[in-house]
């Protein structure tokens, strides 16, 4: 045996264990219902993988580790799910918490089970997720799922192995009768975790009070394969604890804030132990544990391999307790333990005991008194920590004080309470004091993983910026290369516009207009020859008549054809001959009112006269305004600003924008919150992003392509007038070149000069911008010719031609006449006729991007 070190503090309470070791291990009789919880090891709840009335077999997996931090649960005899849902639990906040209850059938019948013949041709990993998945967790303190430290030798060096079988609390001999009888169970586990971790030294801890387990212990290392050391240790309260031990043991202190395997150190207890043997070389999961049932209180105090689930009372009832002694019944150790009310509560994995206490062996608590500061709850506090001080903080809520005296390095062991001749419940405050310090922390962690959602929503929304960016900008190059192929192959000829029926009514007229004017030759023709008796007379009345009839005919195919025009396909207004209408009609009213002030003011005639000229020239002003309005509403409600595709699109986006940030609030709460459900959230909240991105995507494309190549609809829904914009130019441009001029005439330092310097900065801004406006649509106006395979500027030049030439024909025509009046000039005619119809058909081109 190697040297005993010794750790700060500690005390020497009643032991009280004697009563439960005389009698051996019972096997707990089977209850008529088991409750399982999902929670009994620290980390995440398993979660069920049953059903209610689902039959299941003793040792049948009924809920499944979840996360890293998790382990199984599994049935602990046969029967049928009948519950699933919350149920009172062991915990010293009384809470319910979710179980899964099994009505047992009596029949205890096992699921094919079986362990590994030779754990060492298994590799290391799949060894350990074995024992997970027989749900062995730590069965002496808090429960810490074993995988997890089996692990640890993947980061950690771990050089030595410590078993815990100390068991230093009062009354508990759950291992000490578990090392009397099982102690062969014990060290092969010892073996397998030697297997796992490959520590250089194991060392055994035991208290010098369990002689007959110590001597069974021995006999056992002995019979091992490997190297096992036993180190008795002296009995004192908490030797037990895991840092007191190693402290005891090696001699290491483990620092503030870190564990064990941070110093090499694994730390296991014998229950432990001996459930990793029964996983792995009899594949039993941990489904049993045994428990001392003493107290008072009960007849036959005694240790029991109770059922997981099992019912409080069920062992009670097998100790025989006695109900008129019943003062107390309190679950764990009369120093770490909690008092339960409920006897219905289960047997867990942690559950080492219960204790039936009369009113004499454990008295009510007598009322606190003020704390004196004697120091003893100091001089035996094992975690060397100023435990009146903690109590102080946490009276006072200094939870950030508390904390820095390192109160999470207490381990509740109830030392200082239990000397303090001033019966203040220290540890009720300690417990009290980490639970707000989690719970502040918990929503510090809530607000900054929403603060973390927040910042990677905006990045991502900000990488959507640029990748939309990014794609318009390939659109725009290939649209660009596209243009550039186009305008590299030969330019096609213009071709004719069919024929629509404005065209047909503008050639009536023509012709209209045409019979008319020979009608007129004609007559004039006759008219000289008659005044002047030369000529044919006779044949000149013919082509009159001729004429007439040309003229007659040619009128009434215009007019049918306008009346057919008009009935069928009302002419969209002009709103712009609307507006002039209505500005005249004002022009007209407000001469009349000045005249008719005017007659007034001198008492002249004809008032009466000029009121009602008024009067109709008011209602006309009225309607000529109000058809304007009607005409400037009706063309904006028919030209919308997006296509109603696009305003689909866009109602789309923001549908599934809407869902993807309801999803997300609920995923950001289901995080905080920790529910079981977050990650299929997650996986909800991924696939309606990629539906926000696919839909935007639709929306920018729609988009995109409605700007590179914009439709009727939207080209007359930014109608613009060059003309006017032109004469804007024009104007500032003169009026820059006047400002100029007189600047240049004028006393430079004089006030006026000033002046006209501001005037000309102002000036020259509004005309560059009328200039970069009139420029950026010219170019517009170009691109899209040019998409036409249309080149505008040369478009331009032929229409100018064209319309030179119409000119040209009607000023030879009129020569023709004055030269030789009443002679047909068909053939110039014919020239005057294609010169127009070439003009119209390059102005109507002209006018599709004009
Ligand atoms: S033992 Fe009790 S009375 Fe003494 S210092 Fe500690 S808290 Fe105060
Ligand atoms: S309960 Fe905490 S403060 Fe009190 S003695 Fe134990 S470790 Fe120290």
């Amino acid at each position: 045996m190697g040297k005993i070190f010794a750790f700060h503090g500690g005390i020497h309470p009643p032991e009280n264990k004697k009563q439960s070791t005389r009698a051996p291990i019972r096997l707990a009789p089977i209850p008529s219902h088991l409750t399982v919880p999902l929670q009994q090891h620290i980390g995440a709840p398993a979660k069920p993988c049953v059903k209610p009335g689902q039959h299941v077999l003793k040792g049948q997996e009924i809920a499944l580790a979840q996360g890293k931090i998790s382990t199984s649960i599994h049935a602990p005899s046969s029967g049928t799910i009948i519950e699933v849902g919350p149920k009172p639990v062991p915990h010293a906040s009384g809470l319910s918490a979710p179980c899964i209850v099994i009505e047992t059938d009596g029949l205890d019948t096992w699921i094919d089970h079986e362990g590994l013949s030779d754990y060492t041709q298994i590799k290391r990993g799949e060894l350990i997720d074995y024992i997970r998945h027989h749900g062995v967790s730590g069965m002496g303190g808090a429960g810490f799922p074993t995988d997890v430290k089996l692990h640890l030798g993947d980061d950690h060096i771990i050089n030595t192995l410590v078993i815990n079988a100390a068991e230093c609390e009062p009354y508990i001999t759950a291992d000490d009768m578990l090392l009397r009888e099982r102690a062969d169970q014990v060290v092969s586990g010892i073996e397998i975790i030697n297997y796992l971790l490959k520590p250089t030294h194991i060392l055994i801890g035991i208290e010098d009070n369990k002689a007959h387990a110590i001597r069974v212990l021995e006999e056992a290392v002995r019979n091992s394969s490997i190297s096992i050391d036993i180190a008795v240790v002296p009995t004192k309260y908490p030797s037990g604890g895991e840092k007191q031990l190693i402290k005891l043991l090696t001699g290491v202190e483990v620092p503030n804030g870190k564990i064990p395997a941070d110093v090499g150190i694994v730390c296991q207890n014998v229950g432990t132990a001996a459930a990793i043997h029964n996983a792995v070389i009899h594949g039993i999961p941990l489904i049993s544990r045994i428990v001392t049932v003493t107290g008072d209180a009960v007849k036959k105090p005694q240790n029991v391999e109770a059922l997981i689930g099992t019912p409080f009372e069920t062992l009670l009832k097998t100790a025989d307790l006695q109900e008129n002694k019943l003062s107390r019944l309190v679950m764990g150790g009369p120093m770490m333990g909690f008092t339960i009310d409920d006897r219905q509560i289960p047997v867990i994995k942690t559950s080492n005991c219960i204790i039936a206490a009369t009113n004499e062996e454990m008295p009510p608590a007598p009322p606190a008194l003020a704390c004196i500061r004697c120091g003893l709850c100091e001089q035996v506090c094992p975690a060397e920590l100023l435990p009146q001080q903690l109590h102080w903080f946490a009276k006072s809520r200094e939870l950030d004080k508390a904390k820095h005296h390192n109160l999470f390095d207490c381990i509740e062991c109830g030392a200082c309470s239990y000397v303090c001749p001033s019966n203040i419940p220290l540890v009720q405050y300690y417990r009290y004091a980490k639970n707000e310090i989690r719970e502040e922390e918990a929503e510090q962690r809530k607000a900054e993983q929403a603060r973390q959602r927040f910042e990677a929503r905006q990045a991502r929304l900000e990488q959507e910026k640029v990748d939309k960016e990014n794609r318009r900008r390939e659109r725009a190059e290939q649209a660009a290369k596209a243009q550039k192929a186009k305008q590299d192959a030969p330019t096609p000829e213009p071709t004719a516009s069919p024929s629509t029926p404005a065209d047909q009514l503008k050639k009536l007229k023509t012709a209209a207009a045409i019979a008319r004017t020979k009608l007129k030759k004609a007559q004039t023709a006759l008219d000289k020859a008659q005044a002047d008796g030369t000529g044919d007379i006779a044949e000149l009345g013919l082509q009159l008549q001729q004429a007439e009839k040309a003229s007659s005919d040619a009128q009434n195919a215009f007019e049918t054809a306008e009346k057919t025009a008009a009935t069928s396909t009302p002419a969209a207004p002009d709103l712009k001959q609307l507006k002039t209408q209505a500005a005249v009609a004002r022009t007209k009213l407000k001469k009349a009112q000045q005249a008719l002030k005017n007659a007034e003011d001198k008492g002249q005639d004809g008032i009466i006269e000029l009121r009602s000229t008024l009067s109709e020239l008011e209602a006309k002003a009225a309607t000529a305004q109000k058809a304007f309005e009607a005409a400037e509403q009706s063309n904006n409600a028919t030209v919308p600003g997006e296509s109603p595709k696009l305003q689909g699109l866009k109602e789309d986006v923001e549908k599934a924008k809407a869902t993807l940030a309801k999803a997300e609030k609920a995923l950001a709460n289901a995080i905080a919150s920790g529910s079981p459900a977050a990650d299929k959230m997650k996986a909800g909240v991924e696939k309606l992003i990629a539906k926000y991105q696919t839909a935007q995507q639709a929306y920018d494309t729609e988009a995109n392509s409605a700007v590179e190549s914009p439709t009727a609809a939207t080209q007359e829904a930014t109608p613009v007038d060059m003309k006017a914009l032109k004469q804007n130019v024009s104007i500032m441009r003169t009026k820059l070149k006047k400002a100029e001029k007189t600047l240049s005439e004028t006393d430079v330092d004089s006030q006026e000069a000033t002046a006209l310097k501001e005037e000309i900065a102002r000036l020259t801004t509004l005309h560059n911008d009328a200039k970069h406006a009139l420029d950026a649509i010219e170019a517009k106006q170009q691109a899209d010719a040019a998409a036409k395979g249309i080149d505008l500027k040369q478009l331009k030049i032929d229409a100018a031609m064209a319309r030179a030439a119409v000119t040209k024909a009607e000023r030879a025509i009129k020569r023709h006449h004055e030269a030789e009046p009443g002679v047909e000039a068909a053939s110039l005619e014919a020239s005057l006729l294609a010169a127009q119809q070439h003009a119209e058909q390059l102005n109507k081109t002209l006018s599709q991007f004009e």
